[in-house]
């Protein structure tokens, strides 16, 4: 099976004022296309800075990372974003909707910027499937939290994307509301094969993935595959 995200030699530091802060150390992992993987660990122990760094939003301080066989370093800041629009989805805990847009235009606007005609068309499937289509037209502020999330889970899912990245998708979420979007996720990840890449700290939905990377103090402590 072809990777789909190869992770080698990975270090990580944050700097403020005149202090280095490590914050990962010597991370190796690959995971293969299809497949569900999570992330857990401590508050602290790096998981958000190492989903980050794996989808390209932010830079290490040395090592390689491939995604979607291309190597992240070697990219330019524009290549990289080509490539987050085209094969990369990213969730995060806040949501991170655009508060001036409504449901629908959260997905679609993204969509029209890339030059795709069919934006609201999609946008209205993709709110059907998420069973929001009786929201298209609120805004982030008049629906609640679960909706929120379900909204920013359409837009990720807009482009198609081969690997999605989830910070806590089930954070700020009551467990009802938290296990829709769970199997949302795990629907896309069987319907579209979206690699699904989740940091969580709830470990009954990281047991439901496929192979879980513990992480403390900034290194890898387990990696155990269940398939
Ligand atoms: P986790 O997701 O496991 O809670 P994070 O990756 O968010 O861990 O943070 C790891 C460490 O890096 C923490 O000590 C945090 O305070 C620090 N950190 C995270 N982001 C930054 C940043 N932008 N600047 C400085 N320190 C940061």
């Amino acid at each position: 099976m072809a990777k789909i995200l190869n992770v080698r030699n990975l270090e990580k530091s944050y700097t403020s004022g005149t202090k280095k802060l490590q914050v990962l150390y010597d991370i190796n992992f690959e995971v293969e296309a299809q497949k569900t993987f999570a992330i857990v660990g401590p508050s602290g122990s790096g998981k958000t800075t190492l989903l980050g760094l794996c989808a390209g939003l932010d830079r290490p301080d040395s090592g390689s990372i491939h995604l979607c066989n291309e190597e992240l370093g070697k990219l330019s800041e524009d290549e990289n974003a080509v490539l987050r629009n085209q094969k990369v989805g990213f969730i995060f805990q806040n949501f991170q909707l655009l508060p001036s847009l409504t449901a629908l235009e959260n997905i679609a606007v993204p969509l029209e910027l890339q030059g795709d005609k069919g934006a609201t068309r999609i946008g209205k499937e993709l709110l059907e499937k998420v069973g929001l289509s009786n929201r298209a037209h609120h805004y982030p502020s008049q629906l609640s939290g679960g909706e929120q999330q379900r909204v920013a889970l359409a837009r990720a899912f807009s482009n198609r994307p081969s690997i999605l990245f989830a910070d806590e998708p089930t954070g700020n979420l009551d467990s009802e509301t938290g296990e829709k979007v769970v199997s949302l996720l795990f629907e896309l990840n069987k319907e579209a094969g979206t690699t699904l890449i989740i940091v969580t700290h709830d470990l009954e939905l990281a047991k439901k993935t496929q192979q879980i990377l513990r992480l403390k103090g900034g290194r890898i402590v387990e990696n155990e595959k269940t398939w």
